[in-house]
């Protein structure tokens, strides 16, 4: 067989000479896995949570909630909008909620349903499988009609049918480029970037020419090495799984010892050794080796050997969703000790979760010293001078009223008591304690901020010590 085919084909009887197991041999080069077409009732299923995925991820900076983008990180004015929700560089604290609660999430699905993630949700996987390999498909042909293709000499239709292909691979890639830029710029002003110079926004399009190359060359050309060599999930599996996790395994008691032909000898296995489980494979392993960290659980191998089975009449699930409890007929538990504690671990965070954000208000009130003299006597009276700093956190234009809260002898002078605030505007208003100084004494001075415009009413408190002379004398 020519090098350029050899490259292409996994698992081959020349396994052995090259000493790999998967698209890596042991020397770390690197085996051009092309998977074969396969279809299957988790295809079917994948094809249409890919499709979702994807309308979702693409709706998202669309769909306006509160006058806002749904989900969009404006790093230009350091906001970020969820789902009706306003965020600032001061709710940073916030993200640690986020992103530990996302961890969590994944450790409890991974214990449960194994890398159920990376076979149908990861966007590597939903990208690569939802859009980027179709387009081969459609216009390369099958496996077996590409790698022919690519083992032949070139002609017009190897240039036309590679040159369409990576045609349609760009477009793809500066379709998803753009749709990411979606979630950090305002789409109006995207589209308006779009239609202007390179020149008046290079930074973006920048960003944006980096975005599609990065893309490109992930789905074209990298593939399964991200999931192989870069992504740390997929090197985390042997400490997250345990027997009764579930994987896509091959039920080695069923199918052991392999035997081709389709009656089924006396004392053989069900496993015809067709090798369409190792052949469909995105990352290029054989199932029947046993779990390996390579496999993502595409679920493609189910689908190919169930075929096969189909064909010669036998049951169904040679290669199945099961644990390796269950794959060894052994009995299988979903409640054990690992899942109540990562369950105790997901309710103790959900809780300071709900308390942290439950403690976030819609808008920020400090009352401030001013610089400078503690106080100022004058007139027979103690003036102490603060200012109030107010920002508003909703996504709305509010309107703050500054009162007084009751305080003996103390009068509140500002220049004004009303004050109406942008969406994340501030601003610092003066506000002066006078009190006589017959009647002077140091005491905390509570001013109460309402924010009266908006969807509800809410109010704070803000205190600071009134400074005045001992005795109530200078
Ligand atoms: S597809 Fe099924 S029958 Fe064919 S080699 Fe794989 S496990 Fe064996
Ligand atoms: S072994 Fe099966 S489930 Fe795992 S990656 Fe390969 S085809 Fe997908």
């Amino acid at each position: 067989m020519s090098e350029p085919a050899r490259k292409h084909l996994p698992l081959l009887e020349d396994d052995a000479r090259y000493a790999r197991r998967s698209s890596l041999r042991k020397d770390g080069s690197r085996v051009k896995v092309v998977p074969a077409d396969v279809r299957g009732r988790f295809q079917t299923a994948r094809k249409a949570v890919f499709a979702l995925l994807i309308v979702v991820w693409a709706a998202l900076p669309w769909i306006q909630i509160g006058g806002h983008p749904s989900v969009q990180l404006d790093v230009a004015a350091r906001r970020f909008y969820l789902f009706g929700k306003v965020f600032n560089a001061q709710d940073t604290w916030l993200v640690f909620f986020l992103l530990t609660g996302a961890v969590f999430a994944l450790l409890y699905v991974t214990a449960l349903a194994g890398r159920v993630w990376c076979g149908w949700a990861c966007p590597q996987t939903v990208f690569l499988e939802g859009i980027f390999r179709p387009i081969e498909r459609l216009i390369g042909g099958t496996r077996e009609k590409r790698l022919r293709r690519a083992a032949g000499p070139w002609n017009a239709e190897r240039v036309l049918r590679g040159g369409a292909i990576r045609l349609f691979w760009l477009v793809a890639a500066l379709f998803v480029a753009h749709v990411f830029l979606g979630y950090f710029v305002s789409l109006p002003r995207l589209f308006v970037m779009v239609r202007e110079k390179p020149s008046e926004n290079y930074e973006p399009f920048l960003w944006m020419v980096a975005l599609t190359v990065l893309f490109y060359i992930d789905f074209s050309w990298f593939r399964e090495q991200l999931c192989l060599v870069v992504c740390p999930y997929g090197r985390m599996q042997s400490v997250l799984f345990d027997s009764d996790t579930l994987v896509v395994g091959y039920d080695e008691t069923r199918g052991e010892p392999r035997a081709k032909g389709k009656a089924k000898a006396e004392g053989k296995g069900d496993c015809v050794d067709c090798n369409r489980c190792v052949v469909v494979c995105p990352t290029g392993i054989d199932i029947r080796n046993g779990i390996q960290v390579d496999c993502i659980a595409c679920t493609q191998c189910i689908d190919a050997c169930d075929a096969i089975m189909d064909k010669l009449e036998r049951p169904r699930g040679l290669i199945r969703y099961d644990s390796l409890a269950g794959l060894q007929h052994k009995p299988k538990r979903i409640l054990r000790p690992r899942i109540y504690f990562y369950t105790a671990l997901m309710c103790v965070g959900a809780a300071v979760a709900t308390f942290a954000f439950s403690k976030r208000t819609s808008f920020e009130a400090n009352l401030l010293r001013l610089p400078g003299a503690p106080y100022v006597v004058e007139d027979g009276k103690v003036r102490n001078s603060f200012e109030i700093h107010l920002v508003n956190k909703r996504g709305e234009t509010t309107t703050f009223v500054i009162e007084p809260v009751e305080s003996p002898n103390v009068e509140l002078v500002t220049p004004t008591s009303r004050v109406e605030l942008g969406s994340f505007e501030s601003r610092r208003i003066p506000i002066f304690a006078v009190q006589p100084q017959a009647h002077a004494a140091s005491k905390m001075l509570t001013v109460r901020i309402r924010a009266v415009g908006g969807p509800e009413e809410v109010a704070r408190e803000v205190k600071a010590l009134l400074l005045a002379p001992s005795g109530g004398h200078t």
